[in-house]
């Protein structure tokens, strides 16, 4: 049977608790165990598809088509696992099973309650995960801060499944944070001591306490919280602000928070522990041989969240390079030919991010048509591919009224133009086209060439497709098709041979990239970058 460790947060949002969770599931796979983190969201969104980046940062998709929030992606980064669906629930999730269930009778005519209905969906999904895969042990991070009114399901849904699990198989792990008060020089503890006193209230225990702080927890600290929190000495966890992201499983390691763990849950803590591709990630990471700068043209660049797979695939690639990747966030509304080779002419590749609408749509294509004719290495992700294409048909093809269909709906050019698939799709939440799709990539490409194989499977995220009406004279004047789906002839990926560096692709790579396992085509986009650097 898999046990269980659950994740809370208590005094400030944004603590990090998807990294800690990671960390410690990157430390305990490490031990040699199988591991699965799965995150409850407490808003009543039924998933973030349809949320404003600037509301929650990016919407990461798993293989399944899950639209999901974006500590999933840490998951990923650092278990090199994939996710699902099942991994991330939202109250408006269990809600609507709920209410679908009553519409359907099954509750046979009784009043339908947060507790026990709410509170059993809740219960019942958390050990969904436990039918799939003979894990060993189930993270689960809860969404929230406690004491929050929607986080209140949760908290009473965890204190009963500590029984239904046993104490034995259910650990409770409370990340906090210690604020340091610099006109009084001193570390604060209660905060926690008030955060905890809820759980307290709600009948949960915890058994750990992990301790965000940007200064060193002195033992007179560890004891004065363990005593008010009641929780063991060794329990405390201090949790320092790091360097990089990457660092926090070294740290919790070196807190002792995996062998806590392993013994409060009864599990063997064995004598190896192999963080050696890790380790060898952190290596290259911080031990730079060159550096490029990379222009990120996007639209939602005040929020670092919003791009976040994007920013931490370029770490990863960057490593694999032995690079440092400094990424310049540059605003596409802000770029006209008039300024764009004082806002580019000094970056060594650009990025044009995803995106949906009209806003900043105008400067993505001049951006690219300086990047194209000045042969600097050039990467389109989703939109930024879209827009790769209708600047070749503008300016090489010369269809000057060609445009996507989503900015332009009566283009007499429609290069890029809605999927077949979505003509007669209403509804916004879930219905792009999501998920994993196979692609099959042409010999000898760029692309081949960074894969180092053909049949490839990557996840998407759109509506919109290029225009295979268009792909002959896209052909006929250098820029060919070299990623096609094998199942409907999608264009995937295009390329301009004639070019050092001119990759778009339709699909998300970022989504794939992990610190073990960088992804491929960023690697050949930081190599590019590093070459064109080099040769400037
Ligand atoms: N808006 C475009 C589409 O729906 C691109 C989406 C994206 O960049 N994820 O096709």
């Amino acid at each position: 049977m898999a046990k269980h460790i659950f994740v809370t947060g208590g005094v400030t949002s944004s603590l990090g608790k998807g990294i800690i969770a990671a960390s410690l599931a990157k430390l305990l796979q490490a031990r040699g165990y199988k591991v699965t983190i799965q995150k409850f969201d407490p808003y009543i969104n039924v998933d973030p598809g349809t949320l404003n980046p600037y509301e929650h940062g990016e919407c990461y998709v798993t293989d399944d088509g899950a639209e999901t929030d974006l500590d999933l992606g840490h998951y990923e980064r650092f278990l090199n696992i994939s996710t699902s669906q099942a991994n991330n629930v939202t109250t408006g999730r269990i809600y609507q099973t709920v209410i679908n269930k009553e519409r359907e009778g099954v509750y046979l005519g009784k009043t339908v309650q947060v507790i026990p209905h709410i509170t059993d969906e809740i219960k019942h999904r958390v050990r969904l995960l436990e039918d799939d895969g003979n894990y060993d042990i189930i993270l689960t991070e809860i969404g929230g801060t406690v004491g929050d009114i929607e986080s209140l399901p949760y908290v009473e849904a965890l204190r009963q499944l500590r029984l239904d699990l046993g104490i034995e198989n259910c650990l409770s792990i409370h990340l906090t944070l210690i604020p340091y008060l610099s006109a009084a020089k001193e570390l604060k503890t209660k905060p926690t001591q008030h955060s905890v006193k809820q759980l307290l209230q709600a009948g949960v225990q915890p058994d750990i306490l992990v301790c965000r702080t940007e200064h060193a927890l002195s033992k007179e600290i560890r004891n004065k919280l363990a005593l008010f929190c009641n929780v063991q000495k060794e329990s405390v966890i201090e949790a320092r602000d790091a360097e990089s992201i990457y660092d926090v499983p070294i740290l919790m390691y070196k807190e002792k928070l995996d062998k806590i763990v392993l013994k409060k849950l009864n599990m063997k803590v064995g004598k190896t522990l192999d963080l050696d591709a890790w380790k060898g990630f952190l290596g290259r990471l911080k031990n730079p041989t060159r550096e490029v700068k990379v222009a990120l043209v996007g639209k939602y660049n005040e929020l670092q969240d919003a791009y976040k797979s994007i920013h931490e695939a370029f770490v990863h690639a960057g490593a694999s390079n032995e690079c440092k990747v400094n990424v310049l966030p540059i605003h596409s509304e802000g770029i006209t030919k008039s300024n764009v080779e004082e806002i580019l002419g000094q970056v060594d590749g650009i990025l044009v991010a995803p995106g949906f609408g009209e806003r900043g749509i105008k400067g993505k294509l001049v951006a690219i048509e300086y990047v194209r004719s000045n042969k600097i290495p050039f990467f389109g992700i989703c939109l930024g591919m879209q827009c790769a294409v209708v600047e070749f048909a503008n300016n090489v093809l010369g269809l000057k009224s060609a445009a996507s269909v989503e900015v332009k709906p009566k283009t007499e050019y429609p290069v890029i133009h809605l999927m077949e698939s979505q003509k007669n799709v209403t509804k916004k939440g879930g219905t792009m086209r999501l998920g994993s799709y196979k692609c099959k990539l042409e010999k000898g490409s760029v692309s081949a060439k960074a894969y180092g194989k053909l049949n490839i499977d990557e996840r998407h995220r759109h509506r919109f497709e290029f225009n295979n009406k268009y792909k002959k004279q896209f052909e006929k004047h250098g820029m060919m098709s070299t990623g096609i789906n094998p199942d409907n002839n999608l264009v995937e990926i295009i390329e301009i041979p004639d070019h050092p560096h001119f990759v778009g692709v339709q699909f998300h790579p970022e989504l794939k990239s992990r610190a073990e396992n960088p992804h491929p085509l960023f690697v050949s986009f930081v190599r590019a970058c590093s070459e064109y650097r080099r040769n400037k």
